[in-house]
C-alpha cells in the first residue's frame, strides 16, 4: 500500500504554527513512519509536488505570491487544512486591512526608515489590497484553529486524517 503524502506550507504567518508542529517531538517520528513529508519549510523541496494527500497551510493570503501558491496547492492537494488562526481568520496579518497597502508601505519603508527610504519594488511580492483567510480564495476541507494550534491538537488531527477518519479539531484543554 502506498503511504499518504503529507505537506505543510507557510504563507503569511509568523512560523509559530510550524513551531507547534515541531513541538510534536517524538510523535513526528511516528508521523513520518506513516506518511511521506513531500513538501514543507522543514524539508529542502522547493516546488510543490502533484498528488499530495494532506496539506497543512499556515498563514493568511497577503501577497500575489501567496495567492499563486495557494491556488497551486489547492489544485495538487486532496485534503487542505487551514492551519492556525492566521489561515482560518487572517488574524494578525489581517490587522493591516483597515490601513490599506500603500499607507502601510509608506509608514514602514519611508516614515519609519532612516536609510533607503522607499518601498521595495523588486524581489518582495506585491501586497494584495487585503490580507484574507485561505478559504476566501480556495476551498478548505478542515479548519484547525489556534494561535498556534497545540502540538496535541495537530497530532490528533493528523492521526485522524492519516487513518481516513473525520479529524478532531477541538482542543479538549480549552473546551473549544
Ligand atoms: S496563528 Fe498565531 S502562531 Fe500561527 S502563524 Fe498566525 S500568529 Fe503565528
Amino acid at each position: 500500500m502506498t503511504r499518504p503524502r503529507l505537506a505543510t506550507v507557510w504563507l503569511d504567518g509568523c512560523s509559530g504554527c510550524h513551531m507547534s508542529f515541531l513541538d510534536m517531538d517524538e510523535r513526528l517520528l511516528e508521523i513520518t513512519e506513516r506518511a511521506d513529508l513531500v513538501h514543507s519549510p522543514l524539508v529542502d523541496q522547493k516546488e510543490y509536488p502533484e498528488g499530495v494527500d494532506v496539506c497543512l497551510v499556515e498563514g493568511a493570503v497577503s501577497t500575489e505570491d501567496d495567492l499563486r501558491r495557494i491556488r497551486q496547492v489547492r489544485a495538487r492537494t486532496r485534503i487542505l487544512v487551514s492551519f492556525g488562526d492566521c489561515a482560518v481568520t487572517a488574524n494578525v496579518p489581517g490587522l493591516r486591512n483597515p490601513i490599506g497597502p500603500e499607507p502601510l508601505l509608506q509608514r514602514a519603508y519611508v516614515e519609519n526608515a532612516t536609510l533607503n527610504r522607499e518601498p521595495p519594488s523588486q524581489v518582495v511580492p506585491r501586497l494584495l489590497p487585503r490580507s484574507l483567510p485561505v478559504h476566501k480564495y480556495v476551498e478548505v476541507d478542515v479548519f484547525l484553529p489556534g494561535c498556534p494550534p497545540s502540538a496535541d491538537l495537530i497530532y490528533q488531527a493528523l492521526d485522524d486524517l492519516l487513518e481516513g477518519r473525520e479529524p478532531r479539531t477541538r482542543d479538549a484543554r480549552f473546551g473549544r
